[in-house]
């Protein structure tokens, strides 16, 4: 046979594998990772399989460099994944394949993994008795015991036997009495923790496990849809309980860990002899590797991770738990544009394993889903904790109460009541900073950021001006730029802001604001969640960070500001995202035996979003929606995907999405093809941006005509823009 062949792909935006000589490769190479000469410099890249046939000559081919072998290949099953992505969001496979992987398995050269070294007995050594060894060997003799006893050893172990041990380890070495080897070190489980006794569960949550359980081990897919504080973690708990009875491995995986720290505490306190590896950004390179191989190696029982984590090898894989699985975050707005909730569906299919999606406000994708049959619909429509209600929820009519401060009179009042209590209250208002702008009184100028089409928000406290989108900073000036003017106002309100008009009007009040500038220091957040779990602070501001996941006992009020601002919007989605963010803040209210109370400043108190929320009913919103959506022909009735461009210039971006739309119209397909438009942001970090719709009926036509699109527009370089596309996209 001739010389075997490695197709191998790598980090680069081509669609092609490479061929590459490996005259050493083994058929259990594929899915390794492989050292090659790429153009002048060496890659790393992934064998994606072997042949004995290339279509180039043999003479313009190169040799593979190196095989990596010391981390197992990536399974059949995980290419067919990465395989599916890269169809489906018209992605280069390479870029997909290399980018699930953890960075150190992505560089070149020797790559440091973490390991432990083991030792244990040969042959020779087993055949040995303590008393062959010279009687004043003394830590020779302890060291055979051991290994005797304990059949092996870490070095660690043996290290502490005495200070000479490592030279008795050579000697034993020496003489072929030992073999050494390298391991994953294990996560030993938390010491002297044990498994906590398990509350009964309500009816709801036992239906809802029956049902699962009840449907067996292969695929299908579950919308757990659950209000807040109605216990789905216990359902997870219950279900990845089974999954590991079983012998497999559970995958969950959660919007942002560090907005959910109890998550892993609790499945940690859970299955205390089990191991559970999470896998985030907050990880360092070395953790991640680790953990990432300890799943690989099946030796993780349960990953609990982000988006990218949906990637994770797990050979065993019995169960994936995708919670909170509406969240915006699960999708990746860069590079490789996908939806981790839909890859999870697609892995749980592949693999033919149960998948369950946990919401108290379910995408309307997912409950189009859940009410065509398609998932199986869990309902679980009432607060688990004894005694617990959901709040009430008020609505306090801004046309008649005037805000002072950004605060009306039934507010303040409510504080106060809250303050005498000794009760907690969050103020909810999604924006930080002390004010959204900065405008001169005299003249009408506003502080504009001068690389995005947005304003710079105020932040009064570091003196400065802030762009939250491209991160410029620039200081407050002292006077305007356009009129000289010297008087600059801040126009209305943010996180600080909030936060000094609460403390002028109630001095003896502790204040704790909550959002991504106050808890930029590393453990910061948590910090702040214990300060509150142990009573230390009275009111809290805060953005949507705190309204996801956390549990709160002593709190019974929230009260939302400015919430109107996303009912009219543009974006056909704003208000199905407005209506979960408030659920969820609300949820928040009365988790324990106190009652809750939400109270909502709106100028708007008639609109349908406003009484679903006082009705607690998700339901009847999401029909409302969904109605919207199809009289409007849009997702979940159509399949879309956006072709994202960039350029300095906007009229080089929309020439580009022109010509793209001209080739698109040549190819005939039964699919939508919109005018090019600028996008929303229409200037982003100095560049211009514009995008331009593609929409069909079925996904079935629509792939079909992305694929051919993709590759006519990857033959047309275009030096001047950068473009992307975005199957289902979220944002415009
Ligand atoms: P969710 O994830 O739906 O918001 P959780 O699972 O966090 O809800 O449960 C909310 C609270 O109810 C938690 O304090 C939890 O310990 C408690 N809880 C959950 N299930 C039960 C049950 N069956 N009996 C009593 N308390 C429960
Ligand atoms: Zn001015
Ligand atoms: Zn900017």
């Amino acid at each position: 046979m001739a010389s075997p062949i490695a197709r191998v792909v790598l980090d680069v935006p081509l669609d092609e594998a490479f061929d590459y000589l490996a005259p050493n490769a083994r058929p259990d190479d594929v899915g390794r990772r492989v050292q090659v000469p790429f153009g002048r410099r060496k890659a790393m890249g992934v064998i994606v399989g072997l042949s004995d046939h290339s279509d180039f000559p043999a003479a313009r081919l190169k040799p593979v460099a190196h095989i990596q072998r010391d981390t197992p290949p990536l399974a059949a099953a995980d290419l067919k994944l990465l395989g599916f992505c890269a169809d489906y969001y018209h992605h280069p496979l390479g870029e997909v394949v290399l980018n699930s992987l953890p960075t150190r398995l992505r560089q070149t050269g020797e790559t440091a993994l973490p390991s432990r070294r083991r030792y244990h007995l040969t042959a020779a050594g087993l055949a040995l008795q303590v008393a062959d060894l010279p009687p004043r060997a003394g830590v020779q003799r302890k060291l055979l015991t051991l290994l005797q006893e304990k059949g092996g050893a870490y070095r660690e172990e043996l290290a502490e036997l005495a200070a000479t041990a490592p030279q008795a380890i050579k000697h034993f070495l020496a003489q072929g009495w030992v073999e050494e080897s390298e391991e994953l070190p294990t996560l030993a489980p938390a010491p002297g923790t044990q498994a906590p006794s398990l509350p009964a569960l309500t009816a709801a949550q036992q239906q809802a496990i029956d049902a699962v359980r009840d449907a067996g081990a292969g695929y299908r897919v579950w919308l757990l849809h659950g209000i807040t504080g109605s216990g789905k973690t216990e359902v997870y708990l219950r279900l990845i309980d089974w999954a590991l009875a079983q012998g497999k491995q559970a995958l969950v995986l959660v919007p942002e860990i560090n907005l959910t720290p109890q998550l892993e505490e609790r499945i940690r306190r859970r299955f205390p002899a089990k191991t559970l590896v999470s896998l985030h950004s907050g990880l360092n390179d070395t953790e991640r590797v680790h953990h990432w191989l300890l799943a690989q190696a099946g030796q993780a029982d349960i990953v609990l991770g982000t988006r990218l984590a949906v990637f994770t090898p797990l050979p065993r894989l019995g169960l994936i738990v995708v919670d909170e699985e509406h969240d915006g975050s699960y999708k990746q707005q860069d590079g490789l544009r996908y939806s981790a909730r839909d890859v999870a569906v697609v892995r749980a299919s592949q693999a033919g394993v149960p998948i369950v999606l946990g919401s108290a406000t379910p995408s309307l994708e997912s409950w189009h889903n859940a009410r065509s049959g398609r998932y199986g619909l869990l309902e679980l429509p009432e607060r688990a904790a004894k005694n617990a209600a959901p709040p009430q929820v008020h609505l306090i009519d801004t046309r008649h109460y005037k805000p002072d401060q950004g605060f009306t009179s039934p507010l303040l009042n409510a504080l106060a009541t809250r303050l005498e209590r000794k009760e907690q209250s969050l103020v909810f208002i999604n924006r930080r900073g002390f004010a959204p702008v900065l405008m001169c009184s005299a003249c009408g100028w506003v502080a504009p950021c001068h690389r995005c089409a947005t304003r710079l928000v105020v932040h009064l406290r570091e003196r400065t001006l802030r762009c939250h989108h491209c991160g410029h900073e620039e200081r407050v000036p002292l006077g305007c730029p356009s009129c000289g003017n010297a008087d600059l106002v801040s126009v209305g309100h943010g996180t600080q802001r909030v936060e000094e008009t609460l403390a002028a009007r109630f001095p003896e009040a502790r204040i704790l604001r909550v959002d991504r500038d106050s808890t930029r220091r590393k453990h910061a957040l948590r910090d702040m969640l214990e300060q509150v779990h142990a009573g230390e602070a009275d009111i809290l501001v805060g953005t949507q960070m705190l309204a996801k996941g956390h549990d709160f006992p002593k709190l019974t009020l929230v009260g939302i500001l400015d919430a109107d601002g996303a009912l009219y919007s543009s974006d056909f989605r704003a208000s199905e995202r407005l209506f979960s963010q408030l659920m969820q803040v609300a949820g928040r209210a009365g988790r324990a035996a106190d009652a809750g109370e939400v109270l909502i400043q709106t100028g708007f108190p008639d609109h349908p979003l406003y009484g679903a929320l006082q009705r607690h009913d998700y339901a009847a919103f999401a029909e409302s929606l969904l109605d919207e959506r199809r009289q409007a022909y849009f997702p979940p009735y159509c399949h879309q995907a956006l072709l994202r461009a960039e350029a300095p210039k906007l009229i080089d971006a929309l020439g580009f999405l022109d010509a793209a739309r001209k080739l698109a119209l040549e190819l005939d397909y039964p699919v939508e093809v919109y005018d090019p438009v600028p996008a929303q942001m229409a200037r982003l970090a100095g560049k211009e941006r514009a995008h331009l719709l593609v929409q069909a009926d079925a996904r079935k036509p629509l792939h079909g005509f992305l694929k051919a699109w993709m590759a006519a527009l990857r033959r047309d370089k275009n030096a001047k823009v950068r473009w992307s596309l975005d199957t289902d996209p979220l944002e415009f």
